[in-house]
């Protein structure tokens, strides 16, 4: 079923919508779409490859006059702990540091692209780093009292993913299950993240894509437990806890079997910053039955909603009380420096309450990180460039007012309530392509 006619005209403009069961003078939200019809055209005007994405981050530590460092944390093949699952090492993942791990400075790492096709959240992080970059007075005051890390695309191979010689970019990692390389037995049942057959979702081909390689989604890969090793554990305890469906599932953290959660994790360690950001895209809301603002973004500050006992140590993880108020106070701040009269920049909703221990989030809240959980409306697929600008606005404009706030400590004078005041997510529009998966 074809949904949409195709468009051509500015996004201002009010269209209609027509579909094969109804028609409707109303714009779904305001603004609406533009929704973009050829994902092929739309995707080759907005690639980024991994080489343009580390040149471009090579230019700006050379421009930032020594305030930039860019570090390689490590390689989509290859952990720090030196696990490798091939033979070559993979894309490099980068970090690019503000400031060093300093205990007495406040300390915030974004990361970007955990999911492939999540684009935008990587040029809006690209914007951050020019900006924190410059020689700006208010900028060097964020940083002397604050160190920023950022990792963008931190899966570098599902961003850069070719199929039938375009570029198709993927939520996936790229990595076949190989129990034996853990020490497992070969009949070893994989996470229930792996996606075997390398399949998404996807505009053409009746909506479903297979390109054929395998691979994790990476943000269920973490685990509360930052050191969980599979080398290093029982392995018929590890091949018993797979084998099982009652087990092997989202309840439980994940199992670090991909060297870029492993990358990430010993980032976060090294780093231990205050805040952590996840920036993510999802799909279409509008804010209310009565407001029909398109939701640029929602905000989540709750992503591990229970406390959590690693099934291998008996450790246990829960979220500290005054960790979880400056999350919902980033959260807060954030949402309120969207509020500009009744711009569809304000029409903000809050991500429903999960419980997701092996998502990054979930993983470092149970581990002191307040977190804040960024999901831009849309894929990169979906909505092409037409409202990059904006929405990568929506981004950047709160984290730069989360850096000051953490700055000259106004963000303790923010209201926790008003993150829990922030409409939660509802009102779901149809997304005329065929993303149904909202979980991010
Ligand atoms: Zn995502």
């Amino acid at each position: 079923m074809k949904k949409l006619i195709k468009l051509a005209i500015p996004i201002t403009f009010v269209f209609t919508l027509v579909f094969s069961s109804s028609v409707t003078a109303d714009p779904q939200s305001r603004p609406n779409g533009p929704y973009v019809e050829n994902e092929q055209n739309i995707s080759l005007s907005s690639y980024m490859s991994n080489e343009e994405l580390y040149k471009k981050l090579q230019k700006l530590e050379r421009n930032s006059n020594g305030k930039m460092k860019l570090d390689i944390a490590g390689y989509s093949n290859l952990s720090p702990d030196g696990y490798s699952t091939a033979e070559d090492k993979g894309e490099p993942l980068h970090v690019v540091k503000f400031g060093d791990s300093d205990p007495d400075k406040k300390r915030v790492l974004i990361t970007t692209q955990i999911h492939g096709n999540e684009q935008i959240s990587t040029e809006a992080a690209l914007d951050i780093i020019k900006k924190l970059s410059s020689n700006g007075k208010e900028v060097n005051e964020i940083l002397e009292n604050v160190s920023i890390w950022i990792m963008p695309r931190i899966n570098p191979e599902g961003a850069d993913n070719k199929y039938e010689d375009s570029w198709y970019p993927t939520r996936y990692t790229h990595q076949t299950w190989d129990p034996e390389a853990l020490g497992l037995p070969a009949d070893t049942l994989a996470p229930w993240y792996y996606n075997e057959d390398g399949s998404e979702r996807a505009q053409n081909n009746n909506g479903r894509i297979v390109y054929g390689i395998p691979g994790y989604d990476q943000n269920r890969d973490y685990n509360p437990n930052l050191d969980l090793n599979i080398e290093d554990q029982d392995k018929s305890e590890v091949a018993d806890f797979l084998n099982s469906r009652s087990t092997n599932n989202s309840r439980y953290g994940g199992f670090y079997v991909t060297a870029e959660s492993r990358t990430v994790t010993s980032v976060f360690q090294e780093f231990q910053p205050d805040v952590f950001v996840d920036v993510h895209h999802r799909g279409f809301n509008t804010l209310s039955d009565e407001d029909n603002r398109s939701v640029p973004v929602q905000l989540a500050a709750v992503v591990a909603t229970q406390s959590y006992e690693d099934p291998f140590s008996g450790k246990k993880y829960e979220v500290d009380e005054d960790v979880l108020k400056l999350g919902k106070q980033v959260n807060a701040l954030s949402y309120l420096t969207l509020q500009t009269g009744n711009s569809h920049f304000g029409a903000i909703q809050k991500y429903p309450d999960v419980n997701l221990p092996g998502t990054a989030l979930g993983a470092f809240a149970l581990n002191d990180a307040a977190i804040m959980l960024i999901e831009i409306k849309g894929q990169t697929q979906t909505l092409g460039q037409k409202q990059n600008g904006m929405l990568k606005e929506t981004v950047k404009k709160p984290l730069y007012e989360v850096f000051k706030g953490l700055s000259d400590g106004t963000i303790n004078d923010v209201d926790p309530q008003i993150y829990d005041d922030i409409p939660v997510s509802t009102n779901r529009i149809s997304d005329p392509t065929t993303r149904e998966d909202d979980a991010f």
